[in-house]
């Protein structure tokens, strides 16, 4: 397939998703790439709706072959595939019986963690209405709060049994001065000190910006401060709470943190499909990119149990573009897309803008497909 091509099919899988017609490691639930399937594509890391209705319609179809997996449309083979095996560390428990699963899972090479799974906002009008991270405790699918030393026995087997190559933990919010970042961070030393792994930990802005000194202080490689949304008229609707906080908050926030941990060491989550204003989104990335923040553009993803979960993600075209003019700023500021040493922005399987990235010549126009909405 070729390199343009590719890229495009990367992007529509995100968008419209993938219909799976054989056993696929997926992740249902939760605060992260959930209700996704996780594979790679023509060499990409991906996660891709394979649970919500989107996908259910989708014209992809993930299908055995003789030696492998490819992905269809129809009867046409698009790509060759590969699909992530059920980790081997899922099979173990603690001394106290909990199942490793529980603590943390895979996302492809990343081990991955919510350390404290509750939110102050989650159940009340705060609730950001894309997010799940009530979704997977209801369903007993984990435990609420994980110890330093969980995570990192934990993470030691993924390492050593699944060759995961970095730590990705995240929280939800707390009232606290901190907002739960002090907690996160002390996890993912724990972890740091028993793989030698790159941890990222993710975190809202803290109330006192001090902490972030106090993450850094703990050898934290990587941070997620998350802003979601650069519209403020989005942020105030799907998630108030980070409203309230204030898009120059995360600001100053993201300067604090590259102060500490380096260009690129910090990132955002920028969530596309959401009503936004695409012009605010590119500008407030571009602002993001000139102090050193990556952000890292994802597609919605519906989430089964959110507020959100009807939500129709964004098409190939609007998501593509997106992607160009964040590139091209990006490649102006040298700011390459392997810069992360670890997290999400690291990883890279839930968002297009690698593949975009990589393989298509900026500034051309996007790629037609058949399915181009
Ligand atoms: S702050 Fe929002 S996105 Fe983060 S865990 Fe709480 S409700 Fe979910």
């Amino acid at each position: 397939m070729a390199a343009e091509a590719l890229a495009a099919l990367v992007v529509d899988l995100q968008a419209r998703g993938l219909r799976v017609e054989v056993p696929l490691e997926r992740r249902i639930g939760g605060a992260g790439p959930s209700d996704s399937g996780m594979l790679w594509v023509g060499g990409f890391p991906l996660t891709v709706p394979t649970d919500n209705a989107a996908a259910a319609d989708s014209p992809y179809a993930l299908r055995a072959e003789d030696d492998g997996y490819a992905i269809f449309e129809g009867d046409r083979r698009l790509a060759g595939a590969s699909t992530q095996q059920r980790p081997r560390f899922y099979d173990l428990s603690t001394a106290d019986g909990t199942p490793y699963w529980k603590i943390g899972l895979m996302h492809l090479d990343s081990f991955a963690s919510t350390v404290v799974q509750t939110c102050a906002y989650w159940g009340n009008d705060d609730q950001c209405r894309f997010c799940g991270i009530g979704v997977s405790l209801d369903s007993g699918r984990t435990i609420v709060k994980k110890s330093p030393e969980q995570l990192a026995e934990v993470a030691l087997a993924a390492k050593e049994l699944d060759g995961a190559v970095d730590a990705t933990l995240t929280t939800g919010s707390s009232n606290g001065v901190d907002r739960g970042a002090r907690y996160v961070a002390r996890c993912g030393h724990a972890v740091r000190e028993a793989t030698a792994l790159p941890v990222e930990v993710q975190f809202e802005p803290p109330r006192k910006l001090e902490v972030i000194d106090e993450v850094a202080d703990l050898g934290i490689d990587s941070v997620g401060i998350h802003v979601e949304s650069f519209d403020p008229d989005v942020l105030a609707r799907v998630a108030p709470a980070k409203a309230r906080t204030g898009i120059d908050q995360y600001f100053r926030a993201w300067e604090r943190a590259v102060a500490r941990f380096g260009e690129g060491q910090v990132s955002t989550y920028v969530i596309l499909g959401m009503g936004e204003d695409p012009e605010i989104t590119v500008e407030g990335c571009r602002r993001a990119i000139d102090i050193g923040v990556f952000p890292f553009v994802v597609p919605i993803r519906p989430v089964a149990g959110s507020l959100m979960a009807d939500v129709v993600p964004p098409d190939r075209l609007y998501t593509e573009r997106i992607y160009r003019k964040v590139a091209a700023h990006m490649a102006k500021r040298g700011m390459g897309s392997d810069i992360a040493k670890a997290g999400c922005a690291r990883c890279q399987a839930c968002s297009g803008l690698q593949s975009v990235q990589a393989l298509l010549q900026i500034g051309k126009p996007p790629a037609q497909t058949s399915h181009a909405g």
